[in-house]
């Protein structure tokens, strides 16, 4: 390989707490600012999403466990960010390690509030979303001109674990053609449900990426009528994406399971339930 341009590292001090993105999974996906990170850190503070092969990228650093585990309740949000705030003030490079990007559905909006509540600097390391990432490495492009002009993106869970009442269905039925579900296995009979009930067809083409860009990705293709059934039977986490740039996978489907060269009628919005 060719030298590469200089790349301006930043020093992480110690004192600090950087939130970090570990992206979906696949190692391949973390950015140069992780790894940069992973490589200098005291403390890593991980999740139950973050693969442990990335861990693996930190040797030097102590790993803490900060999420659930064997069926018990997990830790306590303020608990988390409490513990980030002593380990900074003890002189660390502490490193909180988030799956996915650290500001979607990740509190790390919350922590980084603590954080900075408490006087702790630090630094915001984006990462590569499951609902973005993960729906690539099943050949789902999230958009797509042929298909949708946008996206919403949800959590299936509010604050009290229940099914989202907080979102008007209806509304992100009728305006969005795209719709990208995290944590939504628990309640996705609800959410098909009140989604059919806005008007969005029966035979819609539904994907579920488990364990996305990992060595145990699977993919479940169905439709909305059948998203409460296919939901039953896998294990979180898992991304539902609902909506027609699902068939875009019959030809992207470059991990190679069922590509299909005949062309596709993205455009036809006329079949009915
Ligand atoms: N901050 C994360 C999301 C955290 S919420 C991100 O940006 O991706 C946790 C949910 O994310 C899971 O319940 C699941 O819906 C989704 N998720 C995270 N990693 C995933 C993966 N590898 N495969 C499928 N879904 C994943």
């Amino acid at each position: 390989m060719s030298a590469l341009p200089p790349l301006d590292w930043p020093e992480f001090l110690p004192g600090w707490v950087w939130l970090v993105g570990a992206g979906p999974g696949d190692p391949g996906l973390l950015t140069l600012h992780a790894l940069n990170a992973l490589r200098q850190a005291d403390v890593v503070v991980y999740d139950a999403l973050v693969e442990p092969a990335i861990l693996a990228w930190a040797p030097q650093a102590e790993h803490l466990y900060a999420g659930k585990r064997g069926g018990k309740p997990s830790p306590l949000q303020r608990d988390i960010s409490l513990r980030l705030v002593e380990l900074a003030r003890q002189g660390k490079r502490v490193l909180r390690l988030k799956g996915g990007d650290p500001f979607v559905f990740g509190r790390g909006g919350e922590e980084g509030q603590t954080l900075v509540s408490h006087g702790i600097p630090i630094r915001i390391v984006p990462g590569i979303s499951a609902g973005i990432g993960g729906l690539a490495y099943a050949g789902i492009p999230v958009t797509h001109r042929d298909v949708n002009q946008s996206v919403t993106f949800v959590t299936g869970h509010d604050q009290t674990g229940s099914a989202p009442s907080a979102l008007d269905w209806g509304a992100i039925a009728r305006a969005s053609e795209v719709i990208v579900i995290y944590m939504g296995l628990k309640h996705a009979a609800t959410i098909a449900a009140a989604l059919l009930a806005a008007g969005r067809s029966a035979s819609e083409p539904v994907a579920i990426v488990t364990d996305a860009t990992t060595p145990r990705q699977a993919v479940i293709e169905t439709t909305l009528a059948h998203l409460p059934e296919e939901a039953a039977r896998v294990e979180p986490p898992a991304i539902i994406c609902i909506g027609r740039n699902v068939l875009l996978r019959q030809a992207l489907d470059w991990q190679g399971t069922t590509r299909d060269p005949a062309p596709l009628n993205l455009r036809d919005r006329s079949e009915s339930a």
